[in-house]
């Protein structure tokens, strides 16, 4: 009796993990699928100046959309894509991808800036600034408009290494910018010593303001510590009025979320009404 329920306890965990291999494997194949056929495309969200309500900015996000139409986010993927190297390739499209669409941008006589998120493999290949300044040249575009986002946990391994990229990508004339800022645990004397132009405040800390102290007391001390260290400050995930006017009284203009603009196909953006950086 007892060893009959332990053979199947055995075999149900191992089915949970077949299910788990088998999902990973069957990504993998469909992601390769989805590079060959293209079935990739970037969303972009604004990125507001409260100061003057002014639309200066868009981080590109990837999505997946499948023949069947539905529209697979990030989460989905890109852990698969990062671990099978398969991010690579896609992370090299995505490059090309916001470059293209920044030239676009700039065409039309809008100087606004594009911010690419970066995945811990791409940030740790030694081929990434190459990469990224054969299309800079390819696209033309101005490298003052181009931030990278890169997460504290990628500078904290190797700190040294770290350092020595980030510095080889600011010799392109981009922008580094440390996503999600404030769930890593990176210390503020190594901080200090990463060449990087902006902090975007993790959204985590954004959500429950107006109602936890706490947040806001945390919120407050980033933006502080940035303005302190002559960094460009960000809040993403700025969902409702109050959570925007928190930051703007506490000196951060610079603000993504869904109470702005969610992410939005190229092709919708000029439904916008913000008024347009020149
Ligand atoms: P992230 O870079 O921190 O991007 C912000 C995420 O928050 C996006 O989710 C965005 O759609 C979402 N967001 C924006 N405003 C709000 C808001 O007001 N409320 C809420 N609840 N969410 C908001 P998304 O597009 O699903 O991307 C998730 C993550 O996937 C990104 O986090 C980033 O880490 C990764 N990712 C997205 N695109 C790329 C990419 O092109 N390359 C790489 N390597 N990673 C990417
Ligand atoms: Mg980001
Ligand atoms: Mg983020
Ligand atoms: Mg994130």
């Amino acid at each position: 009796e007892a060893k009959a329920r332990g053979k199947n306890t055995y075999r149900f965990f191992s089915q949970q993990l077949n299910d788990a291999a088998n999902e990973r494997l069957l990504i993998e194949s469909q992601l390769r699928e989805a590079i060959a056929l293209q079935q990739f495309v970037l969303f972009y969200q604004p990125k507001i100046d409260v100061q003057d309500d002014m639309l200066i900015g868009y981080e590109a996000l990837i999505r997946w959309l499948r023949p069947d139409n539905t529209l697979v986010p990030p989460g989905r993927f890109i852990a698969v894509a990062e671990s099978t190297g398969l991010i690579v390739q896609i992370g090299e499209w995505i490059i090309l991808e916001a470059c293209r669409f920044l030239a676009r941008q700039h065409s039309r006589g809008y100087a606004v800036s594009v911010s690419i998120n970066l995945s811990a493999r791409q940030f740790n290949d030694n081929k990434l600034p190459a990469m990224i300044e054969q299309i800079i040249h390819r696209t033309g575009v101005d490298p003052a408009y181009l931030i990278f986002e890169i997460t504290e946990s990628m500078l904290m391994g190797d700190t040294d290494a770290a350092i020595k990229q980030l510095n080889q990508l600011k010799r392109l004339g981009i922008s580094l910018s440390i996503d999600d800022f404030g769930t890593g645990y990176s210390s503020l004397n190594y901080l200090k010593r990463f060449p990087v132009d902006e902090l975007k405040i993790d959204r985590s800390f954004v959500k429950d303001i107006p109602e936890d102290r706490n947040d806001m007391d945390i919120v407050s001390a980033i933006i502080a510590m940035a303005q302190k260290m002559q960094l460009r400050v960000v809040a993403e995930g700025v969902e409702s009025a109050e959570q925007a006017a928190f930051l703007q009284e506490n000196a951060c203009y610079l603000v993504q979320g869904y109470y702005f603009s969610m992410p939005l196909p190229e092709q919708e953006l000029s439904q916008l009404t913000f008024t347009i950086k020149t």
